[in-house]
């Protein structure tokens, strides 16, 4: 199958470039993957949104692609959350076990979300963790020793910044001028440069270590993607990919580590997505606005609702989150929906024909379809891409009121609905209902009560309040209820 040509903005050049690939129909994508400690909140779930339309538009357009994202199963916060209970003499194999206890946790409940947004589990070729990859690290850490651009201190090991020329290239760092200060890493080793950073962590006490060449430590963030993009993925990379906030210091740090031991480019385009904001705001915890996919459906918000609401705006640019845009994308998601049941049933002509404004419907579908996929080819412009299906069903809408449109002519709607719903996911998908939820949490509270239990009883009732039920108990000893 001949490829579409996809142009996309290069972090690199800053510049939008057609997408150029080392073999010609394939794409190799790597994207830095969750942090697995907690439930992904909505911001990080709008970068894996803005890449699965990135895999979804290259795939529809002829090419496959092979897409690794990596799960990050060691890191600080990981080695915080999951050692506290453990006492201090705790041996390396407990240690390991109450990290994977938490993460195996998280991981799951992160392929859930995915999936509740239609990233499905299959749609991706690798899916490394980080904890299968050290003898990869460890080499790789190697090969920089070997070329002059790692050195060992104490246990750790750290990289020699100095001693590659195109270091902030990505970020675009002046390196005269360079805010050492940004990169500094919270540990406090003995490095040659404040700006080097760490590649291999020394062992501290109360925390899981593997052995090295170095003694008994723990990867760097920054290595493990480099060794898992290389080893899947090879040495030179299409695209990488990643939300604005890690092109410095973390992808930064994966060019200087890969180019360093390579001698040559690791990836061609370098694609970041832009942040989200929640009503106008910075989402974080103490402005209480920080909310997971599992809060959103908690107040009973469809998740393939708010994946629309962050398709439809253009991944380069800031979205602000609200419940009001959950609203507008819930109502372009009903005309997309009632139209394809439109198109589905037969049509009645009005006997209003013939109309001198008339159309020629297949002929107005395929100008939809150029325009739907040349917006996407074009650094996937959703907003432009959707406003072609948009002014597509208002034309198809009015025609069909004045001349019943034929069965070919339907069909023919139908199949670019098709087309396009293998990017957006929205249509014919019809909204989750809760009702199920609702129900069976009103029998687990009946049966709570039935036990006496009444702990337990109203906490559930207070969940059901949090989810906007109202309850009324009944004489006769059954609850109904309504939404608030
Ligand atoms: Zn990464």
């Amino acid at each position: 199958m001949a490829t579409r040509p996809i142009r996309l903005f290069n972090t690199l050049s800053r510049t939008i470039e057609p997408l150029e690939t080392v073999t010609p129909g394939v794409v190799t994508l790597y994207t830095c993957g969750p942090t697995v400690y907690n439930y992904a909140h909505i911001g990080n779930l709008r970068t894996f949104l803005f890449q699965d339309l990135l895999k979804r538009t290259l795939r529809a357009s002829g090419f496959e692609v092979r897409h690794c994202m990596n799960i990050t199963d060691v890191e600080d916060k990981i080695i915080r959350d999951s050692q506290g209970e453990l006492p201090l003499e705790a041996d390396n194999t407990a240690r390991h076990a109450a990290m994977k206890a938490l993460t195996e946790r998280y991981t799951q409940a992160f392929f859930e979300d995915l999936e509740a947004v239609a990233i499905p589990q299959n749609s991706f070729t690798f899916l490394p963790r980080a904890t299968q990859y050290l003898p990869q690290m460890i080499q790789l850490i190697e090969r920089l020793e070997k070329n002059g651009l790692a050195y060992a201190r104490e246990g750790s090991v750290y990289y020699r910044v100095a001693g590659l020329p195109h270091y902030g290239c990505l970020a675009h760092l002046d390196r005269e001028g360079m805010k050492l200060g940004a990169s500094v890493d919270a540990d406090e080793y003995d490095r040659e440069s404040i700006s080097d950073f760490v590649l291999w962590k020394a062992h501290k006490p109360g925390e899981p270590y593997w052995e090295s060449p170095w003694g008994p430590g723990r990867p760097g963030w920054h290595i493990e993607c480099s060794a898992m993009g290389m080893e899947l993925l090879g040495e030179r990379v299409d695209i990488h990919s990643g939300g604005v906030d890690l092109i410095f210091p973390h992808h930064e740090n994966e060019i200087a580590q890969s180019e360093g031991a390579t001698g040559h480019t690791w990836v061609t385009h370098w694609v970041h997505g832009e942040f989200l904001l929640v009503e106008g705001e910075k989402m974080s915890k103490s402005l209480g606005n920080f909310y997971t996919l599992r809060d959103l459906r908690t107040m009973g918000h469809d998740p393939i609702t708010f994946r629309y609401a962050i398709q439809s705006n253009h991944y380069r640019k800031l979205y602000n989150f609200s419940v009001e845009g959950l609203k507008a994308a819930k109502n372009s998601l009903e005309r997309l929906r009632t139209f394809r049941r439109r198109m589905e049933g037969e049509g009645e002509s009005a006997g209003q024909g013939p109309w001198k404004e008339a159309i020629d419907p297949l002929a107005r579908i395929e100008t939809a379809r150029e325009a739907f996929w040349n917006a996407l080819a074009d650094d996937l412009n959703t907003p432009e891409a959707l406003a072609a299906l948009f002014t597509l069903v208002t034309d198809l809408n009015a025609q069909d009121d004045r001349i019943a449109l034929t069965r070919a002519e339907r069909d023919a709607a139908l199949a670019f609905l098709d087309e396009t719903n293998a990017i957006f996911a929205g249509w014919p998908h019809e909204e989750a209902s809760l009702d199920a939820d609702v129900e069976a949490l009103i029998e687990a509270r009946r049966a709570a009560k039935a036990a006496k239990n009444w702990a337990q009883s109203d906490q559930i009732r207070d969940q059901l309040k949090a989810m906007g039920i109202l309850l009324e108990d009944r004489k006769d000893g059954t609850t109904a209820w309504k939404r608030a």
